[in-house]
């Protein structure tokens, strides 16, 4: 039997959202390889260094026995220990092939470390990389694009391979991909097109059907769409859900336009929604229209508390996900998003730190404004997620920006807040279930946050925020292809 070893790197000490305990997921992508490979005679092995390492403690050697592939998948801030994983699988002979988000940003950097690099998604392509591999004629490059979804139909991800080796609790299935909205900081349109991809409801609940979880994570951004025709196919699916009894506890992605259709959010409900995360990003008009987020500046801020007040209504709970930092915030912003948690009873409150993710219009504008300060790559794609500054801000200093986080974590994770919002959960949704989900994420949350706070901490104690990373030169990043 040859063998493959599907690996998820992670930088060792960092706690984000894989650190949220009640959702914590398998890389689907890697389920999605192993469910694809061609052929019997293919044996696979996971390292998810979410939980294992990959790499001994001199960085230099893997840690388990070398297979004929390596398979790798990296977002940005994971391409720093996916290249190190690469090249110490090459010394052993393996094979090593990368894709993932950043190898779509960057394929000439992940060239000089993996054999092969895949850009775009790989359902479509990777039959074929196993066949030119058995072939002895394995290329340097493959672009699987952005397929239709009905490509899905009946290649389910081998999530039973995942659990044997993790029991992860949750998993993700795919319902929709891409966006035609542009949010400058949003990498979802640059990788997964502006075409909204919507995948047949009947494979979605087909695979619903055949997968023994029952906790599932919608995985893209939004499940619900951006019109009455894709409103229609997510209540089909919902239906689907319900008349099937598929009894799934699920939750997902959307925007706040949903609140407006109630025939929606009960059909959710009844088909086994906690809620869901939508996109606050600010309270601030200003900030949102410097981000370009059209569907809240549509719903208005002042009508947050009323949307929410609908979702609330059908039992279900609200995760606000909102970006501190952006363009437009100053040091009294902070102190604005608590009034918002309280005044509009939210039950889990989640953020990013504004990151310019490769490739954004946000990664451009401020490369051009020359206000990266982190920009020895490939090192520091490790600071290119949300937990960590790499740009200097325009309307406040670091330091007020630090006091500021410090004063959002006291007032909306410290002390007995957690459990003052549970008890608000309970009474706005009357939902045990869904107010003891809220609870949970919000104590994972908690982590996340302190380690938030450590990392603005070091930044301040590091001096590298007031790097002229332009001096002596006018030019600004040249991005890798
Ligand atoms: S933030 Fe949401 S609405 Fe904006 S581009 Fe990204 S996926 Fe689309």
């Amino acid at each position: 039997m040859k063998k493959i070893m599907l690996v998820n790197p992670h930088p060792p000490g960092r706690h984000g959202e894989e650190s949220i305990s009640v959702i914590v997921q398998m890389p689907l992508n890697l389920a999605y390889i192993a469910a694809l490979t061609p052929g019997d005679d293919w044996e696979f092995d996971v390292v998810d260094e979410n939980l294992e390492l990959a790499l001994d403690d001199s960085e230099e050697n893997i840690t388990f026995a070398p297979p004929d592939i390596v398979a790798i998948t990296a977002l940005t801030y994971q391409a720093p220990r996916a290249y190190k994983i690469a090249q110490a699988a090459k010394k052993h002979g393996c094979t090593t092939i990368m894709g993932g988000i950043h190898t779509s940003v960057s394929s000439e950097e992940a060239l000089q470390y993996a054999d092969t690099v895949i850009t775009g998604e790989a359902e479509t392509v990777w039959p074929q990389v196993i066949k030119d591999f058995e072939n002895g004629k394995l290329q340097r490059r493959y672009d699987g694009g952005l397929p239709h979804l009905s490509v899905l139909k009946r290649v389910y991800p081998d999530r039973e391979l995942m659990r044997r080796k993790y029991g992860y609790k949750f998993s993700s299935i795919i319902t929709t991909k891409g966006c035609p909205n542009r949010c400058d900081f949003c990498s979802v349109p640059t990788f997964q097109g502006q075409k909204f991809r919507e995948r047949p409801y009947e494979d979605v609940l087909d695979e619903m059907a055949a997968t023994t979880y029952k906790g599932l994570m919608f995985a893209e951004d939004n499940f619900y769409g951006h019109g009455a025709r894709s409103a229609e196919r997510a209540k089909n699916l919902f239906r689907g859900m319900i008349e099937r009894d598929l009894k799934k506890d699920w939750l997902g992605f959307t925007a706040l336009n949903i609140s407006q259709d109630a025939e929606a959010l009960s059909l959710m409900r009844k088909s086994g929604n906690f809620g869901f995360l939508v996109g606050i990003e600010s309270t601030n008009p200003e900030v949102l229209k410097k981000m370009g987020k059209r569907v809240n500046l549509k719903l208005g801020a002042t009508n947050y508390k009323d949307c929410i007040k609908k979702i609330h209504d059908a039992g279900l709970i609200v995760w606000a996900s909102v970006v501190f930092g952006a363009d437009g915030d100053d040091k009294d912003s902070f102190k604005k998003m608590v009034d918002f948690v309280y005044d509009c009873k939210v039950d889990i409150l989640t953020y990013g730190l504004d990151c310019p993710f490769p490739k954004t219009p946000l990664f451009y504008r401020l490369d051009s404004e020359k206000r990266l300060f982190r920009k020895n790559f490939p090192e520091d794609w490790v600071y290119y997620e949300t937990a960590n500054v790499v740009h200097k801000f325009v309307d406040m200093t670091l330091d007020d920006f630090v006091d500021g986080m410090q004063y959002v974590y006291d007032h909306v994770y410290a002390g007995d807040s957690i459990r003052k919002r549970f008890r608000t959960s309970m009474q706005e949704t009357g939902d045990p279930r869904n107010s003891m989900f809220a609870l949970r994420v919000s104590q994972d949350w908690d982590q996340v946050f302190l380690q938030v706070l450590e990392n603005l901490h070091k930044l301040q104690a590091s001096g590298d925020y007031y790097k002229d990373c332009y001096a002596g030169t006018s030019k600004t990043i040249s991005l890798p292809a």
